[in-house]
């Protein structure tokens, strides 16, 4: 897969599939607005597909179609990679991907967090804390953050092609959602997740090494004190 530091990911579900499928069909050069949009309207589809396929069914014969419920990703990811003016005005170049966290037993999950450390190295480097009981790279931001290094060069070679001074600024903006909604959520808002400690030292790894500011737009779900 192209702009992967390793070149190789691998489809073994739905996600990953779409994931391929999202990060080679999202626009360039699109306004922030228009990629959390089309987070949400993916999103939303997704979470009502999976919930209308995992709900049990009243007539026996229906409930082994039900799908498998750890089959399911919990979360939805995007990254939005932009290039800002150096007061920090919004220019319209920009790149953005789409991820999703692990799913499936554990065994076919160390084959993906393996495969997630070769295309983001940086996630090696983040150890497992006690009380955290999920597994580092597991979640969706790694899925997207792997992309960050091949979303700047390319836009870099826009800016270069639009023959702009190199003094533009990187603003990356990461956005993670609750893929799981029962019936009644289904007409909310979708609920943000904001980063976990593994992600957010993952982030701040990362974007240092990148040069950029990142802003988790999930904070503006975190209730007020
Ligand atoms: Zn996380």
């Amino acid at each position: 897969m192209q702009g992967l530091t390793s070149g190789g990911y691998t489809v073994s579900s739905f996600f990953n599939a779409v994931h391929l499928v999202v990060a080679k069909a999202l626009p360039s050069n699109r306004s922030l607005a228009e990629y959390i949009a089309i987070v949400i309207l993916l999103g939303k589809l997704i979470a009502r597909l999976f919930e209308h396929m995992s709900t049990p069914s009243t007539a026996d014969s229906l409930n082994s179609h039900k799908f498998p419920v750890p089959l399911i990703s919990t979360s939805i990811s995007i990254l939005a990679c932009l290039l800002c003016t150096p007061d920090w005005t919004l220019s319209p170049l920009s790149r953005a991907t789409v991820g999703f966290s692990l799913t499936g037993e554990k065994k076919r999950k160390a084959k993906l967090m393996k495969e997630r450390r070769l295309n983001l190295p940086s996630l090696g480097l983040i150890e497992a804390r006690e009380g955290i009981n999920w597994d580092v790279g597991n979640c969706a931001e790694p899925e997207v953050f792997a992309h960050m290094g091949s979303m700047y060069q390319n836009l870099g070679n826009d800016a270069q092609t639009a023959h702009a001074d190199g003094a533009w600024k990187r603003l990356s903006v990461c956005l993670t959602l609750n893929l799981k909604e029962g019936k009644d959520e289904h007409t909310m808002p979708m609920k943000g997740k904001p980063l976990c400690k593994y992600c957010r030292e993952l982030v701040e790894n990362v974007s240092k090494d990148m040069c950029c500011q990142t802003l988790d737009m999930a904070f503006l779900d975190e209730e007020s004190p």
